[in-house]
């Protein structure tokens, strides 16, 4: 539901830039067919030969991919001392700037496994994480203001300085009293979701889930689903987002569907993501080969990255920019170079154009 909501806002706003006319690319069927053709007599050329065909505005020099490869990026913690899981402000605002610097550009993760990417042309989402809600995530100070040293001062300060770094990030989290400031939970979620980024679930009690029970499963999820919406108490967000404590699957194939989807004291949770904690870059929406409920995250740091960090992959992509996920900036089209097109999944209601 929080999808929903989100893709109706951009809806919204779309048909009031286009005055009701490119809501979808071709004839709107809200509208009588005279009113139509009254409007498209109205309107300038150019406007009417992009609402025929909105691969007129795909800019090919940019090399638009959208079958390339996606990075979700794993952070836990900020503090002081870098270490295996603990990132310095000062080398969180570093990831920030170089991730800026190379024309990656956050998407929220909802948008990521709708497909729905409206990434500026010539650029490449990436995907932002915090695993745990511990403090150094989001900790509001004495005086009343944000930490300029937790992750969320840090992601709205550089959003403000770089207005076309979108403020796009999901915080999951574990246990009660979530940012471990006794009181302010609920402010933190709001405020969270406020500013358009994403609460996700991180179960209960934070437990190896390999031999856990069907109930067991469906008690850490759910249970932490009806915390999480209790706190922030409004219906016009839904947690239907997991990351696996330690990336860990049920050993029994018949549990893992509790992970997407269970039921705990009668109230029932879905789950439209599942992340894992390891290695690779995903798969872009369109591909074949995704799977909303198995997401490779790509640790967020430089200490012990078995060389699958995030600077291995920056490097990576660097020396083989024909991997990575390159938007065309058009809605409704998947624009991908020749060679890819194979690749593709059958995404219904959008069209391919391979180049
Ligand atoms: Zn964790």
């Amino acid at each position: 539901m929080g999808i929903r909501v989100r893709a109706i806002i951009i809806g919204v706003s779309l048909m009031i830039g286009a005055g009701l006319l490119v809501v979808s690319g071709g004839m709107n069927p809200a509208l009588p067919a005279a009113i139509q053709q009254e409007d498209k007599a109205a309107g300038n050329p150019v406007e009417d030969q992009a609402e025929i065909d909105p691969k007129a505005k795909i800019d090919l020099n940019l090399k638009p991919n959208e079958a390339g490869k996606i990075m979700v990026l794993m952070y836990h913690n900020l503090g002081k001392e870098e270490s295996e899981w603990v990132r310095t402000p000062a080398n969180f605002r570093k990831d920030l700037s170089v991730l800026y610097e190379k024309g990656y550009r956050p998407i929220s993760l909802s948008d990521y496994i709708t497909g729905h990417i409206t990434t500026e042309p010539g650029y490449a989402p990436v995907v932002l994480t915090f695993d745990d809600g511990n403090l150094n995530n989001f900790e509001y100070l004495e005086n009343g203001l944000i930490s300029e040293d937790c992750a969320v001062g840090i992601l709205v300060d550089f959003h403000e300085k770089h207005q076309d770094f979108p403020l796009e990030a999901t915080f999951f989290l574990t246990g009660e009293r979530p940012f471990k400031q006794a009181g302010l939970e609920s402010q933190k979620l709001n405020f969270i979701i406020d500013k358009g980024m994403d609460i996700g679930n991180h179960t209960k009690d934070h437990p190896i889930l390999d031999k856990a029970s069907g109930d067991e499963i469906q008690a850490q999820i759910g249970a932490q689903a009806q915390y999480l919406q209790t706190m922030m108490n409004r219906d016009d967000y839904v947690i239907n987002t997991l990351a696996l404590p330690f990336g860990t699957r049920p050993k029994d194939q018949v549990l893992t569907r509790y992970l997407a989807a269970g039921t705990f004291q009668g109230v029932p949770y879905n789950n439209m993501a599942v992340l894992n904690v390891g290695w690779n870059p995903g798969y872009s929406p369109y591909d074949k080969r995704f799977d909303r409920l198995v997401i490779p995250r790509i640790r967020a740091s430089e200490m012990k990255v078995d060389n699958v960090g995030l600077y291995n992959y920056l490097d990576y992509f660097d020396r083989n920019p024909g991997e990575r996920f390159i938007s065309d900036g058009a809605e409704g089209v998947i624009t991908v170079p020749e060679g890819k097109k194979d690749f593709l999944a059958d995404f219904s209601g959008q069209e391919v154009y391979a180049y």
